[in-house]
């Protein structure tokens, strides 16, 4: 177990840390003077002087996260043998509904539907029809639970591609361009959709096939655990690139609109949760070095709320506590603050869990590494993940 820092130590990193204005830099400073061992507690002195001058949504997240009361812990502790116990996921309030969208015409050429979508086919191809084993969380090493055909939620992605100028005399340039990249996505089969600078929303590989667009990852929802999501979740790429640390989303206002009705209809069509849709940066690790983030593309930006889903950076990061992951610090220089939300609330997710369980945060993570490995070995991905896209 870590020590709490001393109470001197804390105070005079408070007061500094009080005068940051950076939020991420306020973050760095403290976990620079304090190690992490308070910093993650938002109930401490330092960890209030850090979550003080956020957003209303990190309140709101917070706020969820010390609603657990301590009973809860210790009650669920006694019942708990194998998995993790408590978890704060966000939007969790009441029965989900799913919207109401249909399609209207299908050619060769394209789709339309009643909420205005329409799909563009020229670059669709087929690959390996979907099918995948799911897990029940946080008991992921008593093998998968189901298998399942229909695609279970969405990853988005950034291309990482050129961007020319957005601008009417670029026009044909940019066509060009987009349609090169199109090529490009259908040679690798990489992603379900492709959404160009226009808002054009392109089918890349078809919903009943997996795609290779997300290698390496994790996410869970209230129910289940994902593991390796090209086969479970559709990947929708926009056509941008993400800038460290920015805080507006790099994508056009068609582009946000694209993305809205698609998801919409993902979402009427599959009954995809609004909890399983995430950002490749969310959902991406790194087996070799146990670390999440290895893609970082939508780290920070992805604009949530305009594409009708409830902001799910708040969701505390599958990876650390489910499964033991850990990350690199300097993540904190090319991602933005949202992104360290997930992180900051996974990490207090894995200290309860381990708290529960009597173990120290190390003796745990190497528990749940364990878990992992034995999760792994039984997804069949070499090949596959060897095919991963760069985006
Ligand atoms: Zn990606």
């Amino acid at each position: 177990m870590r020590k709490a820092p001393n109470a001197l130590l804390r105070a005079a990193a408070g007061w500094r840390a009080d005068r940051i204005a950076d939020p991420v830099e306020r973050l760095r400073f403290l976990r620079h003077t304090l190690g992490d061992r308070c910093v993650w507690d938002p109930r401490s002195d330092v960890g209030r002087a850090f979550f003080r001058s956020r957003r209303t949504t990190m309140v709101l997240a917070l706020g969820a996260l010390l609603l657990i009361p301590a009973g809860t812990v210790t009650s669920a502790s006694r019942l708990w043998k194998r998995g993790p116990i408590v978890t704060v996921q966000a939007n969790e309030s009441g029965p989900e509904t799913f919207p109401n969208v249909w399609l209207v015409e299908t050619t060769s050429g394209f789709e339309t539907y009643s909420n205005g979508l329409r799909i563009e086919r020229r670059y669709e191809i087929a690959n390996e029809p979907r099918k995948y084993p799911i897990f029940r969380r946080g008991d992921e090493d008593a093998g998968p639970v189901e298998e399942r055909t229909a695609p279970s939620g969405i990853v988005f992605h950034t291309t990482e591609s050129n961007q020319v100028e957005f601008a009417e005399d670029k026009t044909r340039t940019i066509r060009r361009v987009g349609a090169q990249l199109l090529e490009f996505l259908q040679r690798e089969h990489a992603y379900h959709y492709m959404v160009d600078r226009f808002g054009n929303v392109w089918r890349v590989v078809r919903e009943s096939d997996s795609a290779n667009h997300a290698g390496y990852s994790i996410w869970a929802d209230n129910k289940f655990t994902y593991v390796n999501v090209n086969r479970a979740f559709l990947g929708i790429s926009v056509e941008t690139i993400t800038q460290p640390g920015e805080a507006k989303a790099q994508a056009t206002p068609a582009q946000i609109h694209a993305l809205r009705v698609l998801t919409e209809m993902l979402r009427a069509k599959y009954k995809i949760s609004t909890a399983d849709c995430a950002t490749h940066a969310q959902v991406s690790v790194n087996p070799d070095n146990m670390q999440v983030g290895y893609h970082y593309d939508w780290a920070s930006n992805f604009p949530y709320l305009a594409v009708g889903l409830p902001d799910n950076y708040a969701v505390p990061a599958p990876g650390l506590w489910l499964f033991g992951f850990t990350y690199d610090p300097s993540l904190v220089q090319v991602t933005g603050q949202a992104f360290w939300r997930g992180l900051l609330l996974g990490e207090d997710q894995l200290r309860q869990n381990a708290t529960a369980h009597g173990l120290d945060v190390a003796a745990y993570r190497k528990e749940l590494e364990k878990r992992y490995r034995q999760v792994l070995s039984r997804m069949k991905t070499k090949t596959e993940l060897s095919k991963e896209n760069k985006g």
